[in-house]
């Protein structure tokens, strides 16, 4: 592990708190904190992904004279940290938060909340895509709304990784490390200044876990990390990198994060009041509570309904692969000591992982043990919950569905983060003063359908120009190491104009998610994308998981029609799709396409930031969309009937995809007053654009989805209720 360096002490005492701003996420939605950094020195904040703490290092004592004589930059100086004490409930401004107001009884009750990857800023690679999107999102609302939460996650110090594209379509994936130094982490200290809070033991070795602190707001996070001296070679790896790994790894990484969160929580002197599991994942964090209070004492029964009482578990998707199951051999070999050592309970702590639908009874389902632990269990949209529902009714003996125990709180994304900074100034001229803040109330977001829609058309076309503005930027950034033919460069859309209709399309390159699917009638595509009258473009963007090879051949062949000449360049590939280029896309495009075969995806999320930013979304009925869709803010693909084949459903899907295109979209996208300049505002387009953000607005932001949390699951396991 490397030690942190300490704060920068050359920064004028004038601009003194800007390093306390750096240091606390909450800067990422303070509305003023982005533009400061970047008046700092504008490329320099890009060639450090807007990495304030990198920046900030990296500034001579020249600049700081300068800045510190600036009076404009002063003044906004200032208003930035007014805006964090706000946003952090520091200062003189602090005023009640929403959970103070409704729930004071428990707002000194910590909520522990664990996932395998948070995705707070792109200068963070700690996470790999939606799973991580939304436990960061999540953190964020919760400071807002003062949930007092702890997030516990692991400290990838070798990153997620970045993306490129080789000259045959090929991805291939570089480490991308993450400096503490250049990171807002603090570091933590076990008693007597030894680097580590709390350890383990597994495989005969001892592992000695230490941990770093992140700042998001009013909410911190812990991140685990085994890179320890005084670790063995072989288990300082074990935090270095996400998803990374065998079997035998996965579990120990797991281990760490379930067990050793509960023991680093317990250093700190943390009592949570509830537990909430975000994905199995993290479910040893139950075991181990349930071994601790067997261990002082308690019945194994006793232990196991006290546990449930106060933990929430929240499963994230249909897809088996999803599921982590490790055989018995393995839980012996790497996490036995841990966990039977000291009781003597080893056949009833396997049998919390047990699934009766299994034929092999010696392996531990992490999803089963979650379930089986938590009293309150969630899928994460309507039709998740009823999916979920009919997948582990086995738990209960074959229940029938309806009977199942387990519920759902659709998932959102945060407001502040996802909206961009030019639609959320429109809204701030015709929405209710408070907007922003309120409880998601469908009243005040109908003010949205008085915008007019020549003011959205202009800030629409300006996201769509800052997007094309962004894969230029890219492909210069790139173009000197990896693209010495012209074809890489037309395939990064560099050729795309604004005038077209431009389609989004993107997401992790797993199969279920069929990014090729407009690809299966070549001839349909090309007489859409290339009509003179009315042009469509089409932008790609998305990782495929390092060892998915059938993903990287999906990714490949789309990359192949980058590069096909009768497309003329309007189909691109945007790499390294993570935070950054995600918003660049959820805002600059003019349309978002959804396209899992049913129903294998969750929720997604993408679409709603989207949405948020005044982007219809056209997609299949699966997930957050089937409950979202209402007809006049997107589109949406009929079921396909449901004993058909998966080729039977694709060919269904791809027909009536290129139908609406064909039919609805394209034409009322055309549909100008002025006979079809790109000045004249669409009408009806904007009609769908003003209900997609009210619909997204009102339903689908993650404060909504925190205060259902909160109330529905968090207060109750808080009060013990039955
Ligand atoms: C929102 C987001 C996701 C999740 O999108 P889905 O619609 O759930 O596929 C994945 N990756 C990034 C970078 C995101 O911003």
């Amino acid at each position: 592990m490397k030690r942190n360096v300490g704060p920068d002490n050359r920064i004028p005492d004038r601009l003194g708190r800007l390093w306390e701003l750096a240091n606390d996420l909450s800067w990422t939605w303070n509305p003023a904190a982005p533009a400061l950094f970047r008046a700092i020195d504008p490329p320099l904040w890009r060639r450090t992904r807007r990495n304030p703490v990198a920046l900030l290092r990296a500034i001579g004592n020249t600049r700081w004279n300068e800045l510190a004589d600036d009076d404009g930059f002063l003044r906004r100086y200032d208003v930035a940290c007014h805006a964090r004490d706000r946003v952090s409930g520091g200062g003189e401004s602090a005023a009640p938060t929403w959970f103070d107001r409704c729930y004071p009884e428990f707002a000194e009750s910590p909520v522990a909340y664990f996932c395998a990857e948070f995705a707070l800023h792109e200068s963070i690679p700690i996470y790999s895509g939606g799973l991580g999107v939304l436990a960061g999102d999540h953190l964020k609302a919760a400071s807002e709304l003062g949930v007092p939460l702890v997030g516990v996650g692991l400290m990838y110090a070798h990153g997620y990784f970045d993306q490129t594209l080789g000259p045959d379509g090929w991805q291939e994936d570089a480490d991308d490390p993450l400096d503490p130094d250049l990171t807002p982490l603090e570091q933590l200290q076990g008693a007597d200044g030894v680097p580590w809070l709390a350890s383990l033991q597994g495989g005969g070795r001892r592992i000695h876990i230490g941990a770093w602190k992140l700042r998001v707001g009013r909410v911190s996070l812990y991140l685990l990390d085994t890179d320890l001296e005084e670790n063995d070679p072989a288990d300082r790896g074990l935090s270095h990198q996400l998803y990374a790994g065998g079997a035998d790894h996965r579990l120990r990484q797991e281990a760490i994060l379930g067990v050793g969160g509960v023991r680093v929580l317990a250093a700190l002197g943390i009592e949570p009041g509830a537990w909430h599991a975000n994905e199995g994942h993290a479910a040893f964090m139950m075991v181990e509570r349930v071994r601790r209070l067997v261990r002082d004492g308690q019945s194994f029964a006793d232990a196991v309904s006290r546990i449930r009482a106060s933990t929430v578990f929240t499963t994230h998707t249909p897809v088996s692969a999803g599921h982590d199951v490790f055989s018995h051999a393995q839980m012996r070999e790497w996490i036995g000591e841990t966990f039977w050592e000291e009781i003597a309970h080893r056949d009833e702590l396997l049998g919390l992982g047990l699934h009766p639908d299994d034929e092999a009874q010696d392996r531990f389902h992490m999803t089963a043990a979650a379930i089986r632990l938590s009293r309150r269990v969630n899928g994460v949209s309507a039709r998740h919950g009823r999916v979920s529902r009919e997948i582990w009714r086995g738990l209960w003996g074959d229940r029938a569905a309806g009977e199942v125990p387990i519920r759902h709180v659709t998932n959102g994304v945060h407001l502040a983060t996802w909206m961009s900074d030019d639609i959320a100034g429109l809204l701030d001229e015709w929405l209710p003063g408070e907007w922003r803040h309120g409880p998601g109330d469908e009243a005040v977001w109908r003010a949205v359908r008085d915008v007019p829609a020549e003011a959205l058309w202009h800030v629409r076309r300006r996201l769509k120009l800052r997007l094309l503005d962004l894969m230029r930027e890219e492909a210069r950034r790139r173009w000197p190491d990896h693209w010495p033919e012209s074809a890489h460069l037309a395939g990064a859309g560099t050729l795309m104009s604004p005038e077209p209709l431009t389609i989004g399309f993107a997401r992790r390159f797993a199969s279920y998610k069929r990014a090729d699917l407009i690809f299966r009638d070549r001839d349909r595509l090309l007489a859409l994308l290339s009509d003179p009258a009315r042009p469509v473009q089409l932008i790609f963007a998305g990782k495929a998981h390092p060892r998915d090879d059938d993903g990287k051949r999906v990714l490949q062949r789309v990359y192949e029609h980058t590069r096909d000449p009768e497309f003329e360049g309007r189909v691109a590939f945007l790499e390294n799709y993570g935070l950054h280029t995600a918003h660049g896309l959820v805002e600059g495009v003019d349309l978002w396409l959804n396209l899992p075969r049913v129903p294998l995806e969750a929720s997604g999320t993408s679409g709603m930031k989207a949405a948020l930013n005044g982007i219809p979304q056209l997609a299949t009925a699966d997930g957050w969309w089937e409950e979202g869709f209402e007809g006049d803010n997107g589109w949406i693909i009929p079921s396909a009937p449901a004993a058909a084949s998966e080729e039977k459903v694709d060919a269904h899907d791809a027909e009536h995809l290129f139908r609406l295109l064909e039919e609805e979209v394209i034409p009322l996208y055309y549909d100008r007053p002025g006979g079809g300049s790109g000045d004249d505002a669409p009408a009806g387009w904007l009609a769908h654009a003003r209900r997609a953000i009210e619909v997204a607005g009102a339903r689908f932001t993650a404060g909504r989805m925190v205060r259902d949390y909160a109330r529905d699951y968090y207060v109750p396991s808080l009060r013990g209720d039955a």
